[in-house]
């Protein structure tokens, strides 16, 4: 991991990422007001922060709704090396949504540079859009094979729309799977 400790004060990155309209700014946006809105600005890249407790130690946890730019030459260099984890979005009611979240996880598992590398970064593959259950074309199955087939990546489905609880358990379980894996002091 990029830190090995985590002590009072200490910054932590979790970033967004997933296809356009799967629910990714949604689901951010309901977990740190609670409110659904419906619609949210799209085409810029957002960076929240979060006071959260991991291990008895308050970090700010920095939620970046990302915005994916392959075009720009280090992109995934940088966001792997500066991450502890990520939260891939599909939309269940489109399966090019979960096609896209499944090859963005294997692009990250794939990453092997330093002091990052892939393999040890938590991913949490997130199925939103539940309540949409009539228009559904990915099967909660399919999501939990997946992640299962993956190092460290786990899976969840939300309602983004309708479920403040899925929302809070999708972050709540990220930012365990961070602690997990970080050592704090001394
Ligand atoms: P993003 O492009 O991934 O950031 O997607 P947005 O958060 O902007 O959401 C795209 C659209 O999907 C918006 O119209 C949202 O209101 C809608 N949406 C997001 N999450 C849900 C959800 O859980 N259920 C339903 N029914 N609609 C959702
Ligand atoms: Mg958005």
């Amino acid at each position: 991991m990029r830190r090995l400790n985590l002590t009072n004060g200490s910054t932590i990155r979790v970033v967004v990422l997933g296809g356009s309209n799967v629910g990714k700014s949604a689901l951010v946006v309901r977990f740190l007001t609670r409110r659904f809105i419906g619609e949210y600005l799209s085409g810029i890249e957002m960076t929240y922060q979060h006071e959260v407790n991991l291990a008895g130690n308050w970090v700010t946890a920095e939620i970046c709704d990302a915005l994916i730019n392959k075009e720009e030459k280090n992109y995934f260099k940088d966001i792997y090396n500066n991450t502890e984890a990520f939260l891939l979005v599909y939309n269940v009611c489109n399966h090019d949504s979960f096609d896209y979240a499944c090859s963005l996880a294997q692009e990250i598992k794939a990453y092997h540079g330093k002091p990052n590398s892939g393999s040890d970064i938590p991913l949490l593959l997130v199925g939103n859009k539940s309540d949409l259950d009539h228009f559904r074309e990915v099967k909660q199955t399919e999501g939990e094979a997946f992640a299962k087939s993956m190092p460290l990546c786990h899976f969840i489905e939300t309602s983004a729309a309708e479920s403040y609880s899925d929302v809070e358990r999708a972050f709540g379980l990220i930012f365990a799977l961070v602690r997990s894996r970080i050592r704090t002091s001394p």
